[in-house]
């Protein structure tokens, strides 16, 4: 093991869009791959044809790219020294089957030719007999129809006739399994719970179970980093390793702990309703005809999104939160991801996008508006002209209590268009018959500045309340310029818009406000 080169692949089946859970499977093993130097595989695991979704396999890569996390190696990024990448085309090569035969000869796997029928009623039977988890067994297959009951020539019979057989693994009574996995340390378990898993079926293909074995070898995979539900079955794998004479090339296991409700009850299902994406990227299902949300399509940044994954069953052992994609491959360790299930936290994940907008520079954040903001003023005669600065220094503004770039506009659409109504609450609270003549001397004020930036309009302001012997409430001026209730530093924002447009603003609020509450002039 020691010398063994680092080589993880992530092996997704093509059976849908990928949840954000594999999205972390192949997080984790990509982060390992990277801090050793070693290689990220992408193999498609597509052994099983009634699964088969079209759409998924592309949408795999570029959820991989969106993410930053491109293998160097398999389908969709130009392959490699192990190529074909996709099981469906190295069954062709014919290593499947020669591996099972291996294991037929050697005793340890048999074939079995019982039907559906047949599976079914052995089942009851055992349900009958109270037998707690019914399975195809050490004891269970004494009564069925496999090569291990009937004799060599009624299997020879069986074969030339065209009966359909699949390939069963040969599990022993009673001897105990052990593996130990770098996540979770030694597992213990005893043969008897493990059952004759098929390896081969009747159409030929293999199964995961042993599809991902052989490929394991063949590609020479390092480790082995997976979900926690292929943790039952990961005893039937050792032995199939074992009985290959292949234990040497078994690569180290990680089973990564589920991603649990926010509430931390049951795992986290693609139909969450916390209203934050389950998906990296939108995923439309052809049979359900239901579209999930996509991270990316919601406006989360795919540094957010990855740092956010890294974290979830994963800590640093230090307060850090906030990690760049190097910074985690350089922290990582599967020493540090835990054993229990991590629960996943929609609020949580809002906070990271924040941080990572937060970051971002305000031209960079403008060209990220830019086009919502075209959407929104496209053939409004009242918009006002966007020069380049206007829109950063509104980014500015809006952004400190945004989580994404597409609340920019509903934070800052006065920005844009002058109101056209003002917050009730505001003004029926704070309206009154002497505030139409303070926010006259303040529009006098305003006018006679030379200069238009926030200190001097704070100088207006108290200049304002010197003359008037009142005080100028700065909600409500902030209602008046902006319409609502809420928003940025009052003074920033009134520089930003400029003199004239907040003069403007005034003198169309107290004509419309002093008709409406008939305060005299
Ligand atoms: N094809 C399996 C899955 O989609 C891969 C499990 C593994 O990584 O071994 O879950």
């Amino acid at each position: 093991m020691e010398n063994k080169r680092v080589r993880l692949r992530f092996a997704p089946s093509p059976t849908g869009g990928l949840h954000m859970g594999g999205v972390r499977t192949a997080l984790f093993s990509y982060l390992f791959a990277k801090k050793h130097h070693g290689d990220f595989i992408l193999r498609i695991e597509d052994t099983d044809q009634t699964r088969y979704v079209k759409g998924a396999e592309e949408y795999i890569i570029e959820a991989l790219k969106w993410c930053g996390i491109a293998p160097n190696e398999g389908v969709g990024f130009g392959d490699g020294p192990h190529a074909p990448y996709r099981q469906s085309e190295r069954k062709e090569l014919g290593i499947y089957a020669r591996y099972a035969q291996q294991l037929i000869d050697g005793g340890h796997a048999y074939y079995a030719f019982d039907t559906s029928e047949e599976l079914d009623a052995m089942r009851k039977r055992l349900e009958a007999a109270k037998v707690v988890a019914p399975q195809y067994n050490s004891v269970s297959r004494q009564n069925m129809r496999n090569s291990l009951t009937l004799s060599e020539d009624e299997v020879k019979k069986l074969m030339d006739t065209g009966t359909p057989y699949v390939v069963r693994l040969k599990v022993p009574r009673n001897e105990e399994i052990r593996f130990h996995d770098i996540i979770r340390g030694w597992v213990v378990v005893n043969s008897t719970q493990v059952d004759d898993k098929v390896l081969l079926k009747s159409d030929g293909m293999p199964t995961y179970h042993l599809a991902h074995i052989v490929d394991d070898i063949e590609m020479e995979i390092s480790h082995s980093v997976r979900g926690e539900e292929w943790l039952p079955s990961a005893p039937s794998h050792v032995l199939i390793y074992r009985y290959l004479g292949l234990e040497d090339k078994m690569p180290l296991l990680a089973h990564l702990p589920l991603i649990l409700k926010p509430d931390g009850n049951g795992k986290l299902s693609k139909r969450d309703k916390s209203g934050i994406p389950m998906f990296p990227l939108n995923w439309y299902d052809e049979n359900t005809k239901e579209t999930y949300v996509g991270y990316r399509e919601t406006g989360f940044f795919p540094e957010a999104f990855v740092n956010m994954l890294g974290m979830l069953g994963w800590n640093p052992g230090t307060p850090q939160e906030i990690f760049s994609l190097e910074e985690l491959t350089e922290a990582f360790s599967f020493e540090r991801v835990n054993k229990s299930g991590a629960k996943f936290d929609p609020e949580k994940t809002k906070w990271f996008n924040q941080q990572y907008l937060r970051k971002k520079s305000d031209s960079e954040l403008a060209e990220l508006f830019k086009p919502i903001l075209e959407e929104h003023l496209k053939g409004n005669q009242q918009a006002r002209t966007r020069s380049p600065d206007y829109i950063e220094g509104v980014c500015k503004l809006v952004k400190e209590k945004s989580h994404f770039v597409s609340e920019f506009w509903e934070a800052g659409k006065y920005f844009f268009i002058a109101p056209a109504n003002y917050d009730e609450k505001v003004i029926s609270k704070k309206w009154n018959e002497n505030s139409k003549t303070v926010f006259t001397k303040l529009i006098e004020e305003f006018n006679s500045l030379s200069s238009w930036d926030a200190t001097t309009i704070h100088q207006a302001i108290v200049d304002t309340e010197t003359k008037t012997t009142s005080k100028v409430d700065l909600q409500l001026l902030r209602v008046l310029t902006s319409g609502v209730a809420a928003g940025p530093s009052i003074h920033d924002m009134l520089a930003l818009m400029g003199k004239e447009e907040i003069v403007k603003r005034l003198n169309a609020a107290l004509e419309i406000l002093s008709r409406a509450y008939g305060t005299k002039s």
